[in-house]
């Protein structure tokens, strides 16, 4: 008997709505984060998973800085952040150390402490991510670690003494493709092995400073860096057939479990992978 029958295609198009965060002047998380600052790197665009974090932490009150990686991406982040009250923007690119350190001075200066990071860059050569994991180079498979990876912790080093005495939250984004074998997934499946990991090691440093650290592992959501993966729409059709939800997530789900692990209610998480993929990790046959 079929208890529960979702159109997947319906389901895809018309996730429920109510999302916590995404609606402005929400009386539930309005004020909940006001005097927060907080730091989102990885905003592209308003696809951007970054995007929908920064759109549920602004909307509880937090004031944002948000960071490009060039030139190009400035004046589009620039519009985005202008949504935001307070904001300001930096130039960011993580594989610059010197650019690390002047985008935290930068935020010292303007905010004078920080109470959240968010991380949700991710970089991997195109031709990386389809056929044949075993062909990956050595420089593509550096990068990728760079970037996605080690970026984690030299931000979060230079988050550090800003989050000093201000119980911080340092929030990252991963993927399944980081456990199991995701076709096309190949090396950043292995960075987000890596960066899961440096999670763990972040949270057992951090924790005793009163930082926490946890990693939110989301479904497949079209954006610009997840079109590079070779046949992506076939991942989002697998998991609105097969997911216990029976449709996929959006950047705003994602966003309001950011504010989650921002705010207090989330006090006793650290170090964590929490899953918002509309169930789909707990899936065998
Ligand atoms: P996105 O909108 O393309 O965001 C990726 C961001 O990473 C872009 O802003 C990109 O800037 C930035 N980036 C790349 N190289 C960088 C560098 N050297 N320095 C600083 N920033 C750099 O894609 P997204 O899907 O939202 O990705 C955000 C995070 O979510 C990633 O960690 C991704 O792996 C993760 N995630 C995504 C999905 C999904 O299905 N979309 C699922 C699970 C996890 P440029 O555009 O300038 O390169």
């Amino acid at each position: 008997m079929v208890l529960h029958e979702v159109d997947p295609t319906r389901a895809v198009e018309n996730p429920p709505t109510g999302s916590l965060g995404s609606r402005p002047g929400d009386p539930h998380v309005q004020d909940f984060l006001e005097g927060k600052t907080g730091l989102v790197l990885g905003v592209a665009n308003k696809r951007s998973l970054a995007w929908g974090c920064a759109q549920s932490l602004s909307n509880a009150g937090m004031r944002l800085a948000f960071t490009y990686a060039n030139e190009r991406l400035k004046s589009g982040v620039e519009k985005l952040a202008a949504e935001c009250k307070g904001s300001i923007v930096v130039a960011l690119d993580v594989t610059k150390p010197e650019e690390i350190d002047s985008a935290f001075e930068t935020v010292k200066t303007e905010f004078g402490h920080l109470d959240t990071m968010v991380h949700a860059i991710a970089y991997a050569n195109r031709e990386e991510l389809q056929g044949d994991f075993f062909n990956t180079s050595k420089e593509g498979y550096m990068l990728a670690h760079e970037v996605s990876a080690y970026s984690l912790t030299a931000c979060a080093r230079r988050a550090l003494p800003l989050m000093k005495g201000r119980e911080g939250s340092i929030i990252t984004l991963s993927y399944i493709g980081a456990e199991r074998v995701v076709r096309n997934y190949n090396v950043m499946g292995i960075a987000k092995a890596a960066l899961e990991a440096s999670v763990r090691y972040l949270a057992a440093d951090l924790g005793p400073r009163g930082i926490r650290v946890n990693a939110i592992s989301a479904g497949p959501i079209r954006t610009l860096s997840a079109s590079g993966v070779k046949d992506f729409n076939d991942m989002i059709d697998h998991i609105a057939e097969t997911a216990p939800l029976r449709r996929n997530v959006t950047a705003e789900e994602v966003g309001d479990t950011c504010l989650f692990l921002s705010g207090e209610h989330s006090r006793g998480i650290t170090g964590s992978i929490i899953y918002v993929d509309a169930g789909y990790n707990i899936m065998g046959i």
